[in-house]
């Protein structure tokens, strides 16, 4: 099996909420998607062990936020690396409560649709729920949605060779020889390269990890510099 075949598929990136129990809580989700037209409804995956699972199981309901291409990577922190078991993650994200109850983040998004579950299929190590779509409301139209393609790729810097932004790792590690030790986020698993830097977070290619200022944090999970651990090259 090559699993190089998996990167082809295409993937949005949302948040899916739910709440109860008077608890709400979110998640980063790449398996969204429409299943039926007449009537309209999605389908999720939802690991068994998350948090939120077990809120759209009680409630009945959920709802998905598109995510803007620009979303800042605290958001992707917040929602796909923190448990709300033990952060409020509504607490600092903007967001509305829809009649039914369900939270909805209307931040960094582009539309947000709310679903309530029609069917629940057990695969495994997830749940597929399957929900007709209730309400759906466009936020911003000049937004471009965000795809797992160029979340992979752009917000760690790792960029196409024709694109303006490549960055030619083979030339500067040859140039920043005695800096190429790299860092490994304990969090996300995000690994600082010195030969890519974090163009995003204002670090250019070439900077050691030690010359990165001390406020610097992970710009996938939003961990401090501080927790990072050296990784054998
Ligand atoms: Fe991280």
């Amino acid at each position: 099996m090559n699993i190089e075949a998996f990167y082809t598929i295409s993937y949005g990136l949302f948040i899916v909420s739910s709440a109860a129990d008077g608890k709400k809580n979110g998640y980063i989700a790449n398996t969204v998607f429409q299943v039926t037209a007449t009537p309209p409804q999605f389908a999720i995956c939802c690991n068994k062990d998350n948090h939120t699972a077990g809120m759209i199981k009680k409630s009945g309901t959920f709802s998905v936020s598109v995510l803007e291409k620009d979303v800042p990577t605290g958001i992707m922190g917040l929602f796909g690396f923190k448990s709300g078991n033990t952060v409020n993650k509504f607490e600092s994200v903007t967001h509305i409560n829809t009649p039914n109850g369900t939270p909805v983040v209307t931040e960094s998004s582009v539309a947000w649709f709310e679903c309530r579950v029609s069917q629940v299929i057990d695969a495994g190590t997830h749940l597929m729920f399957i929900g007709e779509i209730l309400d759906a409301e466009l936020l911003d139209k000049n937004k471009e949605p965000l795809t797992y393609a160029y979340y992979r790729e752009a917000k760690r810097g790792i960029a196409p060779k024709n694109a303006p932004t490549y960055i030619d790792k083979d030339a500067l590690e040859k140039k920043s020889k005695p800096t190429i030790k790299k860092f490994k986020c304990p969090v996300c698993g995000y690994i600082y390269d010195p030969a890519i830097g974090d163009p995003d977070g204002g670090i250019p290619a070439g900077t050691a990890f030690k010359d990165i200022p001390d406020d610097w944090q992970c710009p996938i999970c939003g961990v401090n510099k501080n927790e990072f651990v050296e990784v054998d090259n």
